[in-house]
């Protein structure tokens, strides 16, 4: 039996670990940060919250007897993943990348890229805005720099502390979203900027599309760096190299 371990909080690799909870030669773990108050199920056993650093990462990998790991973490989680590469480095375990490529500007998209979330909110300018705040709730709060704006803010769960902002209305939902149901949103709202990660998959897209299609101006925060890891892109490409890293022996099979 060969043990996996999958860094989480991502559509894919909750996707992962459901194709991988039926293989009786895996034991599969999937690793959550615990920031989200209500996860969806997951198909494999989770664990949760933090390891304590690229140490706590490197033990509690030793002590599992891990033989491959998989950071599967979103693309905009960049400590994890600087952790998950260098607790590799250490232990000599097998690891790679589960990650989604990013967004490409179309020829019909009003984007204004950005280095950070500071710099999206300061690229909104001086005058006062519609602006539909996507960013999730961990960097809401860098609306507070620009108060002079109308926000729509949506999140997973309730941005915690409550947001002090003059004019902002806030919704909870999850993805994965619909162009009808985004261009509804935009319109009743009266949007006119969106501020978004360029997080890349099909999940929250449709507020991409739905922004071409409305002539809505997009501030993109693009990619951070990525750790120093090989990388797939997709489930079934992850789902090879799988099988790749740790073959199934002809008596598991
Ligand atoms: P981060 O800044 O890269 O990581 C901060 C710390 O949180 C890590 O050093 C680690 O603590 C812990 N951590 C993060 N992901 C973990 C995981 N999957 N399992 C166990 N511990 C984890 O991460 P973040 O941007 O706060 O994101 C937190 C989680 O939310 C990630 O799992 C990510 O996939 C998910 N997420 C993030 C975003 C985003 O935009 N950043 C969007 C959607 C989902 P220790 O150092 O103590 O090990």
């Amino acid at each position: 039996m060969r043990s996996i371990l999958i860094l989480g909080g991502t559509t894919e690799a909750r996707a992962l670990a459901a194709a991988l909870a039926e293989r009786a030669d895996l034991d599969v773990t999937l690793s959550l940060a615990g920031r989200t108050l209500a996860p969806a199920a997951m198909a494999v056993p989770v664990r949760s919250g933090g390891f304590g650093g690229v140490e706590g990462l490197r033990r509690w990998l030793v002590e599992a007897g891990t033989d491959l790991l998989i950071d599967a973490t979103h693309p905009f989680a960049g400590q994890i993943s600087r952790h998950a590469a260098e607790a590799a480095r250490l232990t000599g375990i097998t690891a790679f990348a589960l990650c989604r490529p990013p967004w490409q500007r179309q020829p019909d998209d009003n984007w204004t890229e950005v280095a950070d979330v500071a710099e999206a909110i300061a690229a909104l300018g001086p005058a006062r805005r519609r602006v539909f705040l996507a960013l999730g709730r961990q960097e809401a709060h860098a609306a507070d720099q620009a108060p002079q704006h109308h926000y729509l803010v949506r999140s997973v769960d309730p941005v915690m502390p409550p947001l002090d902002l003059p004019d902002c209305r806030q919704i909870l939902a999850r993805g994965p979203f619909t162009l009808a149901g985004e261009l509804a949103l935009l319109r009743e709202a009266g949007i006119d900027a969106i501020v978004c990660k360029n997080s890349g998959g099909t999940a929250t897209y449709a507020k991409i599309a739905a922004g071409r299609e409305l002539g809505i101006e997009v501030m993109m925060v693009r990619r951070p760096p990525v750790a120093n890891m090989p990388a797939v892109a997709t489930v079934p490409e992850a789902l090879a190299a799988i099988d790749r890293a740790i073959p199934v022996s002809p008596r598991e099979s």
